[in-house]
């Protein structure tokens, strides 16, 4: 008996109670975390870009001096003038992993939250021309506008959200997730191959259709479905 007990203790000091886990992942846009994104990964984005979708995820990092939360502005990075909203699902990593299957992927999530992949498409544009790589395109500060946490039980099938966006009031992305190319699993399993995803990365996944140009004094106001809703202002 006394066995018993001290194993039971052990397992109840050893395991963090759901609760616990939601407020460590509610700070989830802090220093040190980081951020991938894959670019590329909605279909309906690809056929209306004329692009071809890559056969793999085409991953990117953003640091974590990216993140803005509510209150802040975006800011235009300097000399960009094709500044682009790009509204996607993120995905916040709950548990640690390295080389993660695609089928113990989904027990590495730990919630998601709305987000925005600012893109500087003119700088990214010029790097790919030059065949340089896009990290100032993608990385500059305030690029990586979220929202509040939203607990994993809230998006009970996250291959099946909406996704809008409007500028100045404007409905100019209107999507569904079910449209990403490489689903979630695909993402983390692939990512994982060569970063090790640690609690409180975030991923982003791809945009859908309707990624536009914003300007200074530009509102951008987005949402999943009616989960979480966010609005920032640009500023030159
Ligand atoms: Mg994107």
């Amino acid at each position: 008996m006394m066995v018993i007990h001290v194993w039971r203790t052990l397992v109840t000091f050893a395991a963090i109670s759901p609760a616990t886990m939601a407020t460590r992942l509610s700070n989830f846009a802090r220093k040190g975390s980081t951020i991938f994104g894959v670019a590329l990964n909605y279909s309906d984005l690809a056929a209306t870009s004329g692009v071809t979708p890559p056969t793999t995820p085409m991953v990117f990092i953003k640091p974590w001096t990216a993140y803005l939360t509510k209150g802040g502005t975006i800011k235009v990075p300097t000399g960009c003038k094709k500044f682009f909203h790009e509204v996607e699902l993120g995905v916040v990593v709950g548990k640690q992993g390295f080389k993660i299957p695609e089928s113990r992927a989904m027990e590495h999530v730990g919630g998601y939250a709305l987000s925005l992949d600012m893109s500087a498409m003119d700088i990214i544009g010029e790097a790919r021309d030059k065949g340089h790589p896009w990290c100032i395109g993608k990385g500059f500060d305030s690029s990586c506008p979220v929202g509040d946490f939203i607990h994993k039980d809230q998006i009970p099938d996250p291959h099946n959200v909406g996704l809008w966006l409007k500028v100045n009031n404007e409905l100019k992305q209107n999507g569904n997730t079910k449209n990403m190319i490489s689903d979630i699993p695909t993402i983390i399993s692939y990512i994982s191959e060569y970063f090790t995803l640690n609690e409180g990365d975030l991923l982003l996944t791809g945009s859908p259709a309707g990624v536009g140009p914003v300007s200074p004094d530009d509102v951008i106001n987005c949402g999943l479905a009616d989960i979480s809703e966010m609005t920032f202002h640009i500023e030159a």
